[in-house]
């Protein structure tokens, strides 16, 4: 008897924004193949019997070869298991579904695909940035900030012309090299930009700035993956909220007070809540098999 695969999306860290047909999925689940980035509180409604395998890389270290994750899936499934691939944000947004999906077929298994929310929409959305808005932006690109390996770099020049938000994905490393090329075809070195490291979790630092300013704010600051570089005209909406006013007409405007971190949907009230909720979810960390000691 063939089982069935589910790539599940964990949405970006809190588990509240998980959707329920994930929170439905992981219930069910036999097995349960988790990545770094999905943060521990979303297997608080695995089983108490499922096997959970932590296939995540974290803080540099090593990952699990994508040939075994593969492999894992499709045995598991073949066994008769109903098999949870759980990725952060949503599973086919630079998460390497799309390989995982057809491995699956590839091999006669179902797959169902459970989209989650992307962090290249939860993060502007923490600080308040629409990343459409028809007076600033007709559309919004995702782009990745890496190098892919046998794949192509995003057309920076095409993207600095195209009047569209850029949110970039895994863009801190080579944040530098991105500006210098956005502005060497033309984008306006005032142009607002935004950097949301950790969106949705208790660790959220985010950072205003403008395009030209963007690199050495990042590394003065310190910011690290995971984190969303917003560029564009929408992040004015951030600033406007950060100082208490109505977002701005569109037009010629200065970026307001676009230096230092001010945390702005976050109070520490708030954030003291969500540390209370975690240590109640008794979530355990780490490589081998993180099981989730409490209930929700
Ligand atoms: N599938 C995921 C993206 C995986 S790629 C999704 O849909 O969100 C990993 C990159 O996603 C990180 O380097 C970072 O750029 C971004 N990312 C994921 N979670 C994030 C978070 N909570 N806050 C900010 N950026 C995040």
């Amino acid at each position: 008897m063939s089982g069935r695969a589910l790539l599940v999306g964990a949405g970006p860290g809190d588990p509240e924004l998980l959707t329920l047909k994930a929170v439905r999925a992981i219930a069910a689940a036999d097995v349960i193949l988790v990545d770094a980035l999905v943060d521990r509180g979303a297997l608080a409604h695995a089983r108490p019997d499922a096997r959970i395998v932590d296939v995540g890389k974290r803080g540099g270290g090593r990952s699990t070869s994508q040939a075994f994750i593969e492999r894992l899936l499709v045995r598991e499934a073949r066994a008769g298991r109903t098999v949870v691939r759980l990725k952060g944000g949503d599973p086919c947004v630079f998460g390497r579904g799309g390989e995982e999906c057809d491995a699956l077929r590839a091999a006669g298994i179902a797959v169902e695909i459970v989209p989650g929310i992307t962090a290249g929409i939860a993060a502007p959305a923490a600080i308040g940035v629409p990343v459409t808005d028809r007076r600033h932006a007709p559309g919004v690109a995702f782009v990745t900030g890496q190098v892919q390996v046998g794949g192509a770099e995003p057309d920076w020049a095409a993207l600095a012309r195209s009047g569209l938000t850029l949110v970039i994905y895994m863009g801190v490393e080579r944040c530098a090299a991105i500006v210098a090329r956005l502005l060497a075809a033309g984008l306006a070195p005032a142009t607002p930009a935004a950097a949301i490291e950790q969106a949705h979790t208790p660790r959220q630092r985010e950072h205003l700035t403008t395009l030209a300013q963007l690199p050495a704010d990042l590394a003065r600051l310190g910011i690290g993956a995971p984190a969303i570089l917003v560029i564009g005209e929408v992040v004015r909406a951030a600033a406007a909220l950060a100082a208490g006013e109505a977002a701005p007409a569109p037009g010629p405007a200065r970026l307001g007070a676009p230096s230092g971190w001010r945390p702005l949907a976050r109070t520490d009230d708030e954030l003291c809540k969500r540390s209370r909720q975690r240590r109640r979810l008794g979530c355990v960390q780490g490589i081998g098999n993180p099981r989730v000691t409490g209930a929700a």
